[in-house]
């Protein structure tokens, strides 16, 4: 390798900021890229005031949105975890990033103060079943028994009715979502980014990394709130890719921000009364739409 060369290799590899993780449990170094993107940065709409209601006219499934603005959506499945949730929503207050967290049901009802916080903070809660368990492998009463326990529990732990639904694994049939979005009239969110943050040996420079090679607009990140390491990489995961100009929204708002006008249906009435919360409530638009009481 020529001198010219290797110092240039030297400089690409040193740059790179080392950011120290803070977390109690875990310390890990997380190499920084280089905040160099080549995203435009038009004028984003603040994302704390962005539709909270889905389309009428929305789509069944969603792997990610289509947008050429820089906005994404982050979320989190499998908890609440009661210890690394709780440590992950400082994270996110810290930023004023409002993120999406699929609940699984059990644990919402274990830990319904954590659900409670996740609202009150301004996230958005989703339905990731009861158990956990394949949707693919259980009969239509099994799916909406599992489905149907949680947004229950959810509602009981903070008021405000999930939206959406994530099927464990991503793994759902034609026939079953057409019923569940009947039942519930949940679309299904599936992700564009996945970092794989549940594979052994578990790593935060990967989560780190992967999330940064595969975000573009309009992406949905796939994240579990229930490993250390998923934790450690979200400062710098965080704090770059807003470096590199994305903002982040909830799923609804992505969906309702890169859904055309006319698609989104009637605005809705100024009279609806607004949650003890203060989310609004569900869409009434739509067949089944989701309860927002118990
Ligand atoms: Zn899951």
């Amino acid at each position: 390798m020529s001198l010219p060369r290797l110092l240039a290799v030297l400089l690409c590899t040193s740059a790179p900021l080392t950011a120290q993780v803070a977390s109690s449990a875990l310390k890990i170094e997380v190499r920084r890229a280089l905040p160099a993107d080549d995203i435009p940065q038009p004028a984003l709409p603040d994302t704390a005031k962005l539709p909270r209601v889905l389309p009428v006219n929305r789509q069944s499934v969603y792997t990610r949105c289509e947008t050429t603005l820089p906005l994404i959506a982050i979320t989190f499945d499998d908890g609440p975890d009661p210890v690394l949730t709780p440590r992950l929503l400082d994270l996110l207050k810290q930023r004023g990033i409002h993120a999406t967290f699929f609940l699984v049901g059990k644990n919402a009802a274990a830990f319904p103060e954590v659900v409670r916080r996740i609202v009150e903070d301004g996230h958005e809660v989703g339905n990731h079943s009861w158990s956990h368990p394949l949707l693919t492998q259980l009969s239509a009463e099994g799916v909406e028994s599992q489905l149907r326990r949680t947004h229950d529990a959810i509602v009981k732990a903070c008021g405000t009715a999930p939206l959406l639904y994530r099927p464990p694994y991503g793994a759902v049939r034609a026939t079953q979502r057409a019923r569940i979005e009947k039942s519930f009239g949940y679309p299904a969110i599936l992700w564009d980014v996945d970092p794989q943050d549940w594979q052994h040996p578990r790593n935060a420079q990967k989560v780190y990394d992967r999330i940064q090679s595969q975000t573009r607009p309009g992406s949905i990140i796939l994240c579990h709130d229930i490993h250390e390491t998923t934790i450690a990489a979200m400062p710098a995961t965080l704090d770059d890719l807003a470096a590199r100009g994305f903002r982040f929204a909830t799923v609804t708002q992505l969906i309702a921000y890169t859904t055309p006008p006319e698609l989104m249906g009637p605005p809705a009435p100024k009279h609806l009364p607004m949650s003890p919360l203060g989310a609004p409530p569900p869409a009434t638009a739509g067949e089944g739409t989701a309860k927002a009481s118990e």
